[in-house]
């Protein structure tokens, strides 16, 4: 049951979504007024209308909800990204996972889902006003939980004595290597996910230093060709969401 305070997902007739807050508090839309109080003590699945007559559909909000909807600052990492990073490092729940940048959250988020109530999410984050940015976006989503936002450069080093993954999505991601030796548990998985082909080439050329502490260098790219399902005829879309980035992973032994 939906309570005073609670993120709800508004779905109208054409698809479209809204993220709102159940509260005392009127939402406007083109297709009508929803007085937010109604929701209160409803059960997801069920409707509210308009003042206009219009049908919303109320839903508990994902992941992919709070991201689409929140505010960002700098770029962030996709879902068909985040989902092989998650998928090949095999970050599980109850993992310890150490990320920086934080940006704007996105990937934070995605990792904290993943991790559980039981796993930690600690992401350093050179701005404070993306770092800002970031801890709204967390506590919307419901992680504040498990995640820690620190305002530190991690080329300096990492507090942290281990983790079981560390997730970087940051221009130098070979700076992070001596400190990873350090504190990535055997098994664990050092992730760099850069837009640049020469960053990974800088990357493996620093990597010759450390290749002992390593194994299973593997770079990936994500290509996702979407459809559209029409009743007449499904076909690919014309255009496509091209390149994002290379994504590296390598194996802590
Ligand atoms: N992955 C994030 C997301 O999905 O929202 C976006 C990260 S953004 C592209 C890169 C971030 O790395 C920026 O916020 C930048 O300030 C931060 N950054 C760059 N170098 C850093 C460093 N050495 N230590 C910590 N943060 C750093």
């Amino acid at each position: 049951m939906i309570r005073e305070g609670d993120r709800v997902l508004l779905v109208d007739r054409r698809g479209k979504r809204y993220l709102v807050t159940a509260s005392n508090r009127e939402f406007h839309t083109d297709l009508g007024i929803i007085n937010l109080g109604e929701l209160v003590e409803k059960d997801y699945g069920e409707s509210v209308i308009s003042h206009k007559g219009e049908e919303f559909r109320i839903l508990k909000p994902d992941v992919n909800d709070i991201i689409a909807k929140m505010r960002r600052g700098p770029q962030i990492v996709h879902p068909k990204d985040a989902g092989i990073i998650i998928a090949y490092a095999g970050i599980s729940p109850g993992n310890t996972v150490i990320e920086a940048g934080v940006g704007s959250g996105a990937l934070t988020i995605f990792l904290a889902n993943i991790v559980g109530p039981q796993g930690r999410v600690i992401s350093y984050e050179l701005r404070e006003d993306f770092a800002r940015i970031a801890q709204k976006n967390v506590e919307m989503a419901g992680f504040a939980d498990r995640v820690t936002i620190k305002l530190k450069n991690i080329y300096d080093g990492i507090d942290e004595e281990s983790a079981d993954h560390i997730v970087l999505d940051l221009p130098q991601p070979e700076n992070v290597l001596p400190h990873a030796v350090e504190v990535l548990k055997p098994g664990g998985y050092f992730v760099a996910y850069t837009p640049c082909t020469n960053q990974v080439h800088r990357f493996f050329q620093a990597f010759q230093e450390y290749r002992e502490h390593f194994y299973k260098p593997r770079v990936v790219e994500v290509l996702v060709r979407e459809h559209e399902v029409k009743r007449e005829c499904m076909r690919p879309k014309t255009t496509m969401l091209a390149h994002t980035g290379y994504i590296t992973f390598i194996r802590k032994l």
